[in-house]
């Protein structure tokens, strides 16, 4: 249910943010969502009387009761997107509204309340204003944000979802995800599956990534860098990647897995779509058998394959393990259709290159 009244933000700046010397030390070196920002958002909501109590105040720790239901049974759904510092001085996030679209349809999957597009939106926009000193200077970096909802009534029953919940968004400054361009190794999963039709594959809960930590785990013991996950029934068509979609390139035809509710619509995913045709790129969604997809590379029909996502960014797959097989895609590296698109999305994203569909939203 989308309340329809415009939410005022209180805002309560911190007394003890970081000093601009500190903040250079972090901006040197960000990893990846180790460091945040010294501010975040939070917005309330109760069954009854809508979205209440949005406030921009200083990052730190919540006190929740021990019985807060989103504890026990996961009711909690989270967004990723990342604020740039484009070439001229602007700062800017991609595609936000996509997000907040996103952002709701995992909210209704998970019997949680929606939050209106704009309240999305103008949250991320507080948040960068504030903190925007955070935002990276250096190429290829960012500031990565993660809106999230908890359900937060302190009750132990199942028989009927949280009554009461919790917004938030909180903001970390990011380096690559991958050091860049280096293609990754990535393993079959056919001991697990990540989601079922009828599950919640499509929706972004943190459930979905707590069961599949075990198989991430399992890749790494096998030398390799990411879990593929294949469809629930048969383990044999390829569905995507722990936290990226993929992509398999027949020379000048790409083809992805179609989005049939066990994987996760990616805005990149949706974005490269978008856009490949003004690259001389056709596009096809579909689907793809692990035999498939080693018989391509043998043939060397299948010249290359890459995975995306909003950390990932375009990362070039190497190589493939699986439990009984194993073998290389093209030459290992990256290739040059994977090059093409990686620098079309990093040059719209970071404005080197025009923006025909109005994607970039300037803060
Ligand atoms: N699949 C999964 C499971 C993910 O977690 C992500 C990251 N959000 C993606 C795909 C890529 O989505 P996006 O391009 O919106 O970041």
């Amino acid at each position: 249910m989308t309340t329809a009244q415009k939410l005022s933000f209180d805002v309560q700046l911190s007394d003890h943010a970081r000093t601009a010397a500190e903040r250079e030390q972090v901006l040197a070196s960000p990893g990846f969502g180790q460091v945040f920002t010294d501010h975040m958002i939070s917005i309330d909501y109760t069954e009854g009387q809508g979205w209440h109590d949005a406030k921009l105040v200083p990052y730190g720790p919540l006190s929740l009761d021990p019985a807060t239901s989103v504890f026990h049974y996961a009711q909690e759904l989270f967004e990723g997107l990342k604020a740039y510092r484009q070439e001229n001085g602007s700062i800017v996030t991609f595609r936000p509204e996509a997000n907040a679209a996103r952002f709701n349809t995992s909210a209704a999957r998970m019997a949680m309340p929606e939050l209106p597009e704009e309240t999305f939106v103008e949250s991320l926009e507080l948040l960068v204003q504030t903190d925007r000193e955070w935002v990276p200077t250096t190429p290829g970096h960012s500031l990565y944000l993660r809106p999230f909802m908890i359900a937060t009534q302190p009750a132990l029953g199942v028989n009927y979802p949280s009554r009461t919940y919790k917004y938030m968004v909180i903001a970390s400054p990011a380096a690559a995800y991958f050091g860049g361009g280096k293609a990754v190794t990535v393993w079959l999963s056919t001991e697990y599956t990540r989601a079922a039709p009828g599950g919640t594959g499509f929706a972004k809960c943190g459930g979905n990534y707590a069961a599949a930590f075990v198989a991430q785990r399992q890749a790494v013991e096998q030398g390799c860098d990411q879990v593929v996950w294949l469809d629930a029934g048969e383990h044999r068509y390829v569905e995507e990647m722990g936290g990226m979609n993929l992509f398999f390139v027949y020379g000048d035809r790409l083809l992805t897995p179609a989005l049939t509710g066990t994987l996760l619509p990616g805005i990149t995913r949706d974005s490269i779509l978008s856009f490949a045709s003004d690259l001389g790129l056709h596009t096809e969604e579909g689907r793809l058998s692990v035999e498939e997809w080693q018989r391509g590379c043998e043939t060397g029909e299948l010249t290359e394959v890459f995975a995306c996502g909003t950390a990932a960014v375009v990362t070039p797959v190497g190589s493939v393990k699986g439990a009984d097989r194993a073998w290389t895609i093209g030459d290992g590296t990256q290739g040059p259709v994977t090059s093409k698109i990686r620098e079309e999305l990093v040059g719209i994203q970071y404005g080197s290159r025009p923006d025909p569909h109005s994607w970039v939203h300037k803060i």
